[in-house]
């Protein structure tokens, strides 16, 4: 019997060769040429004004953390509201800048709560980086708003968020639908090997503000500063550059960017048998006492569907995840509560809801290679095992 996993990246394997064949033949492998033509395909896609091409989305979010401490004159130890309920990486970015992450609780749709949120804000209090979970928006719209008022700026974690469109506005029926994160101060996505839109590894950071996205592009590559140097000077000289802050090596490469270029031309297609998938599992699993499936937020117009997340009620998770495993079923858990991690432990208790939910969670298989049956068969599979 064929093993089914929670992820698995699908790759238009010749498209890509040959993309990266005119890498090789070119001699052009590192950062520009396929990097910025991927640049320049996700701002056509997303309609974000900017957009720059990194080596992972763990880096965009220190970056953007660095970049707004230094514009914003923050202190060492303010504050970035944060969920517990994500990927590592969202709060490590927080640490690499000595800011504190003060964590809120989440709502159903395993986004920040709105008022946790409220709750959390002190003077100290100066970002809040939001997790669209699974591809899923939450209450973006308020927070955004709450965000303005207490001028607090949104960075919003992507990771899951590649092909997310949102309802713009809606008065009755009507609406435009957006790529997400128009509304944000900047948005980082990811092309990790397992997320919606895989590479090896990748990501972007798009910021709002055009003056912040040609600062991104000195500091992801060492601070170096040749546009500056080009301008004043005569001669275009590769070693004349001025260097004048302390930047990163996070820029991305070429080869990296061939596979970014042909995978974006499938997203669309991807994320709508992602969606397909996901309403047939609603369609198995809806109405059961015991399974509680994580929905859509009504502001999602499209959602990427990275992930389909159910939790189970009053039963031991770990036990049903064995059971499933057994029958050749390998979901997954998105995420264990940040807080219960050594590193966070002193925000331990701070978010209980998201505790509970980490211990519900499971997250079934989702991705290109599963059949409808497949997708019977795990449900039924998982019924009976519910219902043992
Ligand atoms: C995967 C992921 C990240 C990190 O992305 P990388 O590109 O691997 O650095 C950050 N946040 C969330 C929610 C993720 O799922």
């Amino acid at each position: 019997m064929k093993k089914i996993n929670v992820l698995k990246p699908k790759f238009r394997t010749k498209e890509i060769l040959s993309e990266i064949e005119e890498c090789l033949d070119k001699g052009w492998t590192g950062m520009g040429y396929k990097t910025e033509l991927f640049e320049d395909a996700w701002k056509e896609y997303t309609k974000l004004p900017n957009a720059h091409f990194i080596s992972s989305n763990t880096v965009g979010l220190h970056l953007a953390l660095n970049i707004f401490k230094k514009k914003y004159n923050w202190e060492d130890g303010d504050e970035v509201i944060t969920t517990p309920l994500t990927f590592i990486s969202t709060n490590h970015a927080i640490k690499y800048e000595n800011l504190t992450p003060v964590f809120a609780d989440v709502d159903e749709h395993l986004c920040i709560d709105i008022n946790d949120f409220k709750k959390k804000i002190t003077p100290k209090t100066k970002a809040l980086i939001y997790v669209g979970i699974g591809g899923n928006c939450g209450d973006l719209k308020s927070i955004k708003t709450l965000c303005g008022k207490h001028n607090i700026k949104l960075i919003l974690d992507a990771a899951h968020m590649a092909g997310t469109f949102i309802k713009e506005s809606h008065h009755g029926v009507a609406y435009t639908s957006n790529h997400v994160g128009q509304d944000a101060d900047v948005t980082v996505f990811s092309f990790q090997a397992v997320k919606n839109l895989p590479t090896a590894d990748g990501g972007m950071i798009c910021f709002k503000d055009s003056k912040d996205d040609k600062k991104v592009r000195k500091l992801s590559w060492l601070g170096i500063d040749k546009d500056t140097f080009l301008r004043s000077n005569e001669g275009n000289y590769k070693w004349k550059y001025n260097v004048d802050e302390l930047g990163f090596k996070y820029h991305g490469n070429s080869i990296m960017a061939s596979m970014g270029l042909v995978q974006l031309k499938y997203l669309e297609e991807d994320n709508n048998r992602r969606r397909q998938i996901a309403d047939l599992y609603d369609k198995h699993l809806n109405g059961l006492e015991s399974i509680k499936i994580i929905k859509t937020n009504k502001y999602v117009s499209k959602s990427s569907r990275h992930l389909y997340q159910i939790r189970v009620l009053n039963k031991d998770r770990d036990l049903v995840i064995n059971k499933l495993y057994k029958q050749n079923i390998f979901p997954g858990v998105h995420y264990i509560d940040n807080t219960e991690y050594d590193l966070y432990k002193e925000y331990k208790g701070t978010c209980p809801n998201a505790n509970q939910y980490s211990k519900e969670l499971i997250t079934l298989p989702i991705h290109l290679d599963l059949s409808d049956e497949d997708i019977t068969y795990i449900s039924n599979k998982l019924k009976s095992i519910i219902n043992e």
